[in-house]
């Protein structure tokens, strides 16, 4: 089986615990590790004097505005991370290797140079934005690595198809497009909530189930970043993944927590239920 597990990059998400059960599950089966960078992107802004900017598009998401010195800002935290990622299971006795997009030509996407935001009411367009959204994985470099019992880790970065540089693209739907590429049995979204909740401000209010058929009622309970995430989810299940999980990253063991029934199942196709009686 392989699978693809995404953990996120704000503040707040664990990473220990995950790398710990990665190490010790990889030695039965595959698991791509894809990560986020927005906190560790933040906070090497602070220290180079550079303000993050947020925007919000006209259908409600919010993103990183990505200038030049931006992108290098999050080209560089998102290597930091991931080379933290491989040094932490490489002590666990796992080999890990982060992919650079531009060396393993693994991620592609296409950039958006210009970003329609909504600002004091008022639409504007920002230009000189080098964030981009994945056309394409080729999953054979992640496949080999995956043969020689190594974790592929993967930034939150796709090769502009137009050439160029490496683009920040959201972590989340880049998990999606690897899932997908793989052709997954799974993808597991780990982040710093425990999963859906009906209303975001109850963390009692899990959804604890849903399908693709379900999916107004699900996009209706998300705001801010958990829109994207359910879209990512969407564009898995369309590219063929069978189930994605959408759970904590904070427990000892999130992996297995969300295996067994944590955090927020969504299915292609409900799973055909047991006979009882
Ligand atoms: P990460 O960086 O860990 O991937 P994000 O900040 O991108 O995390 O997304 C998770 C955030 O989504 C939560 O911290 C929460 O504030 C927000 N959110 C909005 N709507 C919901 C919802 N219905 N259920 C859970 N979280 C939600």
């Amino acid at each position: 089986m392989i699978g693809v597990v995404k953990i996120g990059g704000a503040i707040g998400n664990a990473l220990e615990p995950l790398m710990e059960e990665l190490a010790s599950r990889t030695t039965t089966e595959h698991w791509v590790l894809v990560h986020g960078a927005s906190g560790v992107t933040d906070e090497l802004c602070r220290v180079c004097n550079v303000e993050p900017r947020y925007v919000t598009s006209p259908s409600g998401y919010r993103s990183r505005y990505v200038g030049e010195v931006e992108r290098a800002i999050f080209e560089a935290a998102s290597y930091s991370f991931s080379a933290h990622c491989a040094t932490l299971l490489a002590m666990k006795g796992t080999p890990a290797v982060p992919l650079r997009p531009d060396v393993a030509g693994t991620a592609f996407a296409k950039r958006k140079e210009s970003l329609r935001v909504v600002s004091e009411g008022r639409q504007m367009i920002l230009r000189g934005n080098y964030s981009g959204t994945v056309t394409r994985v080729d999953p054979k470099v992640v496949l080999k690595l995956l043969g020689k019992g190594c974790i592929p880790i993967l930034p939150p970065l796709a090769m502009d198809e137009a050439g160029g540089v490496p683009l920040d693209v959201d972590g989340d739907r880049l998990g999606a497009a690897v899932a997908g590429a793989l052709g997954s049995q799974v993808l597991v979204i780990l982040s710093n909530v425990p999963g859906l909740l009906r209303d975001p401000s109850d963390p009692n209010s899990l959804i604890a189930e849903a399908t693709s058929g379900d999916w107004d009622e699900l996009e209706s309970c998300a705001e801010g970043n958990m829109k994207r995430k359910l879209l990512a989810c969407k564009e898995a299940l369309d590219a063929g993944v069978p189930h994605v999980i959408l759970a904590d990253s904070r427990l000892s063991r999130p992996l297995s927590a969300a295996l067994s029934g944590g955090g927020t199942h969504i299915w292609r196709t409900r799973p055909s239920m047991t006979q009882t009686g």
